[in-house]
């Protein structure tokens, strides 16, 4: 390591999710060289700064600041080294981020990214579930119909699912697992990095009972395993029926999956009415 200063140009820096021991050497460095800091919230990374005995600018970004603060950072950064830090953990991860890269990228700037802390990986490696293959698919929609929907469009990727979850609303989306995705492998990691950290697995009906009766404060991310071998082909196919009948009624159900498989509506008709049961009694 060395005091001069950086080169001008764009430094993605990944924080501490929770344990500010986790901040790597190379990102005290860059935070500690760089001309100044793109951060979500002043507050937050201030904190962190403090801990790091540092001084620096911070110029607040976000994905919705104007084109012009945009423009703004971009042509500092011809001249000056430029930080970009989320709130906690790597940046552009459903963080903001991915616009100021790209605008850097068109205009030939120098773009470096500093590898380091991430939920979604923490969460991967401690829950053991198969990480052959695995999609990552940050925030599911909070609204039932459109996070059913995209649950069973998810429903046949074969690979671990990884998403990201406020505390308030785990319950329901093991609930939407449950319908969706039966019989998979489910994890909930929560604090992870913290000092009440815990990763547990089990069945998303359990997982549900468990958080009912002891409702979860806190961060969390929530993993379901790839479908089993039962799952593939007819079965792939009720899952995505049981999905769509929470909301909707045989027919609606049957016309969206033949949309979406291209089976034959009429058949899909007959094996939703056959799955009723499982499906909303009043649709
Ligand atoms: N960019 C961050 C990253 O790389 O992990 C994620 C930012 S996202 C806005 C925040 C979400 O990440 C939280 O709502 C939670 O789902 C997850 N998360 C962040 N820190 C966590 C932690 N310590 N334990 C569990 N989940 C965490």
């Amino acid at each position: 390591m060395t005091d001069e200063p950086l080169a001008p140009g764009l430094y993605i820096v990944a924080t501490p999710i929770g344990n500010l021991g986790d901040i790597t050497l190379r990102a005290a460095d860059t935070l500690t060289r760089c001309d100044a800091i793109a951060c979500e919230d002043t507050r937050v990374t201030a904190k962190l700064l403090r801990h790091l005995n540092l001084h620096k600018p911070l110029w607040r970004y976000d994905d919705h600041s104007s084109e012009d603060d945009r423009r703004r950072l971009i042509d500092a950064m011809r001249d000056k080294a430029v930080a970009l830090v989320s709130d906690a953990g790597t940046p552009l991860i459903s963080d903001p981020g991915y616009r100021l890269v790209r605008a850097a990228r068109e205009e030939g700037l120098a773009v470096t990214s500093l590898p380091g802390p991430s939920a979604a990986i923490v969460a991967l490696t401690l829950s053991g579930l198969p990480n052959d293959r695995f999609l990552f698919a940050g925030f599911l929609p909070v609204k039932d119909k459109a996070r059913g929907d995209t649950l069973a469009e998810l429903a046949r990727v074969p690979a671990t699912l990884v998403f990201y979850e406020s505390a308030q609303r785990l319950v329901k989306t093991l609930e939407a697992i449950a319908a969706a995705l039966p019989g998979r492998d489910v994890a909930v990691a929560r604090e992870l990095t913290k000092l009440h950290e815990e990763c547990r697995t089990g069945s998303p009906q359990d997982l549900a009972a468990h958080y009912t009766a002891h409702p979860p404060k806190g961060e969390i991310v929530l993993m379901a395993g790839p479908p089993g071998e039962a799952e593939s082909g007819e079965t792939d196919v009720d899952a995505l029926l049981i999905a769509a009948m929470v909301h909707d009624k045989p027919s609606q159900a049957a016309a969206q999956v033949a949309k979406a498989s291209g089976l034959d509506r009429k058949a899909l008709y007959a094996r939703a009415m056959e799955l009723k049961p499982h499906g909303n009694p009043k649709a």
